[in-house]
C-alpha cells in the first residue's frame, strides 16, 4: 500500500529521502522554496512544488494536512524549520519527522510536537566512529540510546564453536539475530549451528554488553 509523503527542503538530506521514497514507488510531494532545486525533482517526485513553508496559507493550500508523513529537512534555517513543524502539527499531519542540526534544535522540535527528530550528521558521525573503532564491527544501527544492532566478524576463538557453546544470551545478554556466510544469510540460526572462519554475526543488545562481548570474544 502506498502512503502519501511530503518532503520539505530538498538539500542533500531531504533530496536523498525524496529520491529513495520515489524509487520505492511511494507518492512523494517534493517542496522547496528554491525554483532551481524544485526543477531537479520534476521528473522524480509525484509533485514538485515551489513553496515557502513558513507561510501558513501556502501550507494549507497544499492540502498537507491529509498527508500520512511529512519530513521537514530544512537545514540551517532553524526558525523556518521550527515554524514549519509547528504549523504542520496544527494542520493535523499524522506524523512529522524533522531534521535537527543541533541538540538544542532537536529538543525544541520535540517540544513543539515533532513525532520523530533525526540528527543525520551526529548519528552518521557516531556510526563512522564505531566502524573506525573496531575493524570487526562492520555495520551499526542505533535502536535507542541504550540498544543497538551490530554486524561483527566473528573472532578466531569462536571458529568451530556452536551457538550453544558460546551461549551469548546467558553470558552477555546479547541476541544473535542472524549469521551471514558468504552470500547466505541464516535469519534464525539454531543452537547447534557451528561457526566458521569469515562468518558474520548480526547481534542485538545493550551498548555496554556489546562492548563487553567485543572485548572478550572478538
Ligand atoms: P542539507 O544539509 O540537507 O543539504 P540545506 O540546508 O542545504 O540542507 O537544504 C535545505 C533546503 O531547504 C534548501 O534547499 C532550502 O532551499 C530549503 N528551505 C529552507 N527554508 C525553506 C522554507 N522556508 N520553505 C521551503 N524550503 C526551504
Amino acid at each position: 500500500m502506498t502512503k502519501q509523503y511530503a518532503v520539505i527542503g530538498l538539500g542533500r538530506f531531504g533530496g536523498s529521502i525524496c529520491r529513495t521514497l520515489s524509487e520505492q514507488g511511494q507518492e512523494v510531494m517534493a517542496i522547496d522554496k528554491s525554483e532551481e532545486i524544485v526543477n531537479e525533482y520534476k521528473d522524480l517526485a509525484t509533485y514538485a512544488i515551489i513553496a515557502n513553508t513558513t507561510e501558513q496559507n501556502m501550507l494549507k493550500s497544499l492540502g498537507i494536512g491529509n498527508f500520512d508523513h511529512v519530513i521537514v529537512a530544512i537545514g540551517d534555517d532553524i526558525q523556518a524549520s521550527l515554524l514549519t513543524t509547528i504549523m504542520l502539527k496544527e494542520l493535523d499531519v499524522k506524523k512529522v519527522t524533522a531534521k535537527a542540526i543541533t541538540e538544542y534544535h532537536g529538543r525544541i522540535l520535540y517540544r513543539i510536537g515533532a513525532d520523530n527528530v533525526v540528527h543525520p550528521e551526529r548519528d552518521m558521525g557516531k556510526r563512522v566512529a564505531n566502524h573506525i573503532l573496531s575493524s570487526s564491527m562492520l555495520d551499526y544501527i542505533e535502536l535507542s540510546d541504550e540498544y543497538s544492532v551490530v554486524e561483527v566478524l566473528i573472532g578466531k576463538s569462536m571458529i568451530g564453536q556452536s551457538l550453544a557453546d558460546l551461549d551469548v544470551r546467558a553470558n552477555y545478554g546479547i541476541n544473535i539475530l542472524a549469521i551471514k556466510r558468504e552470500k547466505e544469510i541464516d535469519v534464525s540460526p539454531e543452537a547447534d549451528k557451528v561457526l566458521g572462519e569469515g562468518d558474520l554475526m548480526v547481534i542485538m543488545g545493550a551498548e555496554a554488553d556489546i562492548k563487553r562481548f567485543r572485548n572478550n570474544m572478538l
